[in-house]
């Protein structure tokens, strides 16, 4: 009977969609033998398989991508411009099919992977003003007859390794600038959700995107480690978990590599007494649950100063029963299951973490019907309150619906809170005070910041990073420094001189 059950088990594990690697402007399945189960985090079940590639099939990515660089880097920068705009002109049109995607893997609702998807456009949006961004500059009559100019290079193959929490987002924020910049690519998705790279893979093939430009292997460690220390990869970007940031960074540049790796997150909100206090309440209820909480920007620690605190609590809770929380694919869901039954499980034990370590659990997310009763990974909205700096729920990124809440007198002891975290990915102010808020903005040693906006990710036309274990590395992700560290200066001295005027001279050339 056993027996029976698991050959069954296996006919319909066989019988799953499998997502494999994309080489050459092709689908290619592994033969490595190993692959991991995707799941639909609404149900709990297995939908697709994954393939994690062998090193052969690592290898097979990267040469395609350095194949096709001649090619590509010689394309003229109109050509590759026009191609920018037919990818993003086919992204915009399947918004629909990449959102859908999106939730089936990760579970946010529909209206949250549309944002998502919006803010990976704009990155595409920016990368087709290559033609602009990838400029030199030329001074003329440096000396005699003598003109002085740079130009930037694409670096050659270059990879992106990308987080489960932004499938589509996070890969966009690389590839946009690194293409159309001149460069092949070769991603490496998380295993979690790894259906839409090549969903995408295929809209930039159907745009005209040439063959071996844009490549996805599907992998784990070995894929990871694969691409950071191979010789023929030139760049890597990174974004992920700080342990994994640290380790590539390491490990890349060790290898003589350009990294950038963005790293974990514990974003703090600072209330001043003066704050609106319904305002901020909607805005910590969002930034705090948004997307479960697992966005690298999420307000995950509200620091309230003085009196703000009580009514601020109580404005909270009275707004909790409105996240409306459900499979994604419902209109009325505000909020979907967590993305892995591990994680869900992970993110529980910080309220448990919480309690034994004296906090006051004013709402746990453990109690809600879903996470009881559904087969889904579910867990409702948690807000801990009288937590102290020594607490797990307070050092650690929780990366889930929980927020936890810090009491402080004054407006400096919350800046040094702040300052002295591990993390330093982004943080908020909410105030009144203009003075205040300025002065924040000189006084906290954080990438991004908000004044009364809780989730501050700039625009594709600045550039996205944090600071301390929030990234590792010199510059920050797409926007100006994304063009930047994709590409390389190069200056060129020249002179058209009249040989008969020409001298045997020793002297170091002057300028003058
Ligand atoms: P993760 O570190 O587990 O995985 C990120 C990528 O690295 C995946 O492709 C994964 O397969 C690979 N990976 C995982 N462990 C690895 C290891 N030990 N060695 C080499 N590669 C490894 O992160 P995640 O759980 O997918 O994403 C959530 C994390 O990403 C959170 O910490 C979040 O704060 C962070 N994040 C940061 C930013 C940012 O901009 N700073 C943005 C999004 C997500």
């Amino acid at each position: 009977m056993t027996q029976m059950k698991e050959s069954q088990a296996t006919e319909a594990q066989g019988a799953l969609p499998r997502v494999s690697h994309w080489i050459n402007g092709q689908i290619v399945p592994s033969t490595s033998g190993k692959s991991r189960p995707v799941y639909n985090p609404a149900t709990g079940q297995q939908t697709k398989t994954v393939d994690i590639a062998s090193v052969e099939e690592i290898e097979a990515a990267v040469a395609a991508a350095k194949a096709a660089f001649p090619m590509w880097r010689a394309t003229s920068l109109a050509k590759r411009a026009d191609i920018m705009f037919r990818i993003r002109n086919a992204f915009d049109t399947h918004r629909d099919e990449i959102g859908a995607i999106i939730t089936s893997e990760h579970g946010k609702v529909l209206s949250d992977s549309a944002g998502e998807l919006a803010r990976g456009i704009e990155n595409i949006e920016y990368a087709c003003g290559v033609p602009q961004l990838q400029k030199g500059e030329f001074s003329e009559q440096v000396s005699g007859g003598v003109d002085v100019y740079s130009i930037r290079q694409p670096l050659g193959v270059v990879a992106g390794i990308t987080p489960f929490n932004f499938p589509a987002m996070v890969p966009m924020w690389m590839f946009g600038n690194a293409i159309a910049t001149g460069n092949t690519f070769v991603l490496k998705p998380s295993t979690v959700d790894p259906s839409v790279s090549i969903y995408l893979a295929q809209l930039m093939k159907d745009a005209g995107l040439p063959d071996g430009v844009f490549n996805v292997i599907q992998g784990d460690r070995v894929a990871v480690a694969g691409l950071t220390e191979h010789p023929d990869i030139a760049a890597v970007s990174f974004v992920g978990s700080t342990p994994a940031a640290r380790r590539i960074y390491e490990t890349g540049t060790k290898a003589g590599k350009r990294v950038q790796a963005l790293g974990g997150a514990k974003n703090h909100m600072l209330v001043l007494p003066d704050a609106d206090i319904g305002l901020t309440a909607d805005a910590a209820v969002s930034a705090g649950y948004g997307s479960a909480g697992e966005r690298c920007m999420a307000i995950a620690t509200i620091v309230t100063v003085g009196d703000v605190h009580d009514p601020l609590i109580e404005a909270i809770k009275e707004r909790l029963p409105q996240v409306v929380i459900g499979d994604g694919t419902k209109p009325e869901s505000l909020m979907g299951p967590l993305v892995t039954e591990t994680h869900r499980d992970k993110v529980a034990s910080y309220i448990e973490a919480g309690a034994s370590d004296g906090a006051t659990i004013v709402a746990d997310g453990r109690e809600h019907p879903l996470y009881k009763e559904s087969d889904g990974f579910y867990l409702g909205v948690s807000l801990i309150d009288d937590v102290t700096p020594e607490m797990s729920c307070y050092k650690d990124e929780i990366f889930g619906p929980v927020l936890t809440v810090v009491r402080v007198d004054t407006y400096e002891e919350g800046v040094k809170l702040i300052n002295s975290h591990e993390f330093g990915n982004g943080t908020a102010i909410f105030t009144r005070d203009g003075g205040a808020a300025r002065q924040f903005q000189f006084d906290i040693d954080v990438g991004m910041v908000g004044v009364n906006v809780p989730i501050p990710v700039p625009v594709s036309y600045y550039s996205f990073g944090g600071w301390r274990a929030s990234l590792f590395g010199d510059s920050h992700m797409y926007g100006p420094e994304g063009v930047k560290f994709f590409t390389r200066g190069k200056v060129i001295t020249s002179r058209w001189p009249d040989p008969s005027t020409s001298e045997i001279n020793l002297g170091f050339p002057r300028t003058k």
